[in-house]
């Protein structure tokens, strides 16, 4: 069984695109049976989202690259403005 450092470096490369069927059978097994690593993969899910979506969005909306990173990261403190 992979353990929980493979399965995160193989999901936040593309490694695991390219991977054989049997890797990555192995990493949906263990995803499966691991809620942390699959909480890993959703956030990694969620900051994907986040930067596609600030690449579209306008260079200055600052009220919006703040409401994308409580998105992404609702434990963070806001600066002070
Ligand atoms: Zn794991």
């Amino acid at each position: 069984m992979l353990r929980c450092n493979e399965v995160t470096r193989l999901c936040a490369s593309e490694e695991i695109d390219g991977a054989p069927l049997k890797t990555r059978l192995a990493v949906r097994l263990h995803l499966m049976m691991c809620e942390h690593c699959r909480r890993y993969v959703r956030e990694l899910a969620r900051i994907g989202e986040a930067v596609r979506s600030l690449a579209v969005s306008e260079p200055d909306d600052a009220d919006r690259d703040e409401a994308l990173l409580r998105r992404v990261l609702p434990d963070r403190t806001p600066p002070p403005s």
